[in-house]
């Protein structure tokens, strides 16, 4: 049983110029066995909240709870939790056996016995039971990220921390290991918190996701909690690919205005959409792109004329950038995302309809969703 908490944890560095606070209290609870994904851009504090889980750096304030205990001030040797780095980190003058045996040794007083059968489990769990007797440098990119996990798990630790550990790997061993990770994570019953900027990876290896920026916590909920009702715009805008598309907007009585080179931008809005509003004079108007449908006859509610500027077919689905505006080019360019097998080409006129039931909106000055 290994519940892991972050109960209001703070973290400032100390540059010789100014303060950096990386980690601004941020608190999760994460179950025993549970899958966490902690996701967010470059700088955002997620390796700095793995590094003071593990013990690798001390907490300004707050307290980090191993299933209920107060860990702060203990070593990181003493606290059942292994961490797995990006780069794999493995001693390249060791064999993949002494790699794995190394970890164990320095933590537990094992007999020799006991270690091999452990080194000899793990390296079957992880199918590299054939490569003991190499060094790192005679395996593949797959294989060292293989061993760095080996050596983690023959520690048998509570908690698993996974930074951004398949960043270095191709696309197809990538997708490959995310699922063998899950598969892994599952039958050891471990508790995992798996550090990535890739939401792909965020949205299909998590059974949850906290969804970080600027050092501080912006939601936690499941990838699809996060992706169908995101907390704020940056959410919003973070979960999901393409991204969301965005349209700062004036609120006019019923009516959501912004004019544009081919005239005015009007979208209506409904008694509810009205009252989420308030007394905002603007909000920004969001629209994932698979939520835009894009056809050649006007007709029915918030549709919209537009331009063809870009089409990239994927094979499944066309990814169209659109415009409003035919005579330059617009900053406000904006993605839908269509059938593979709809024919449409750059310079096309369309119509686009923006239903009501699908769009977001939120604050322009906060970025917290209204409705
Ligand atoms: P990335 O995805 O690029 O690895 P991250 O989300 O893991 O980024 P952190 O490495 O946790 O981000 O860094 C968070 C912030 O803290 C950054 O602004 C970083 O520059 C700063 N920072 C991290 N370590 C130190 C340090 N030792 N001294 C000063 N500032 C630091």
């Amino acid at each position: 049983m290994a519940g892991l908490t972050l109960d209001h944890i703070t973290k400032t560095f100390t540059d010789s110029r100014k303060d950096v606070i990386a980690v601004n209290d941020v608190s999760i609870d994460i179950a025993d066995g549970e899958f966490l994904v902690l996701v967010g851009p470059s700088g955002c504090g997620k390796t700095t909240i793995l590094r003071m889980v593990a013990g690798l750096e001390s907490l300004t304030s707050g307290e980090i709870r191993l299933d209920g205990d107060v860990i702060n001030d203990e070593s990181p040797k003493n606290r059942k939790i292994a961490m797995v780095f990006q780069n794999y980190a493995l001693y390249p003058h060791m064999t993949v056996r002494e790699n794995m045996r190394f970890g164990l040794e320095e933590s537990t007083n094992s007999s020799d016995t006991e270690i091999e059968r452990k080194v000899r489990e793990t390296a079957e769990l992880l199918d590299i039971s054939e490569l003991l007797d190499r060094k790192p440098k005679e395996l593949s990119g797959g294989q060292q990220q293989r061993v760095a996990l080996g050596r983690a798990i023959v520690r048998d630790p509570a908690v698993f921390l996974l930074d951004e550990p398949l960043s270095n790997l191709d696309a197809k061993l990538r997708a490959h290991m995310r699922t063998e990770l899950q598969r892994i994570q599952e039958e050891l019953h471990v508790t995992a918190v798996f550090v990535t900027h890739d939401q792909t990876e965020a949205m299909t290896m998590g059974d949850r996701i906290a969804v970080l920026n600027d050092g501080e916590l912006q939601q936690i909920g499941t990838p699809l909690e996060c992706y169908h009702t995101p907390a704020n715009q940056f959410v919003a805008e973070f979960i999901g690919s393409p991204s969301m598309n965005f349209f700062e907007l004036e609120v006019q009585g019923s009516r959501l205005i912004s004019m544009t080179a081919n005239g005015r931008f009007e979208y209506p809005i409904s008694e509810e959409t009205r009252d989420a509003i308030g007394d905002r004079a603007t909000v920004v108007l969001g629209i994932r792109p698979e939520d835009i449908i894009v056809s050649e006859d006007r007709g029915g509610e918030h549709t919209f004329e537009a331009v063809v500027d870009v089409v990239e077919p994927m094979g499944n689905e066309n990814i169209v950038y659109l415009t409003f505006d035919s005579d330059t080019m617009s900053p406000d360019t904006f993605i839908a995302a269509v059938d593979g097998f709809k024919q449409i080409s750059a310079g096309e006129p369309v119509i686009v309809q923006m239903p009501e039931d699908d769009i977001s909106i939120f604050d322009a000055k906060t970025g917290e969703t209204l409705r």
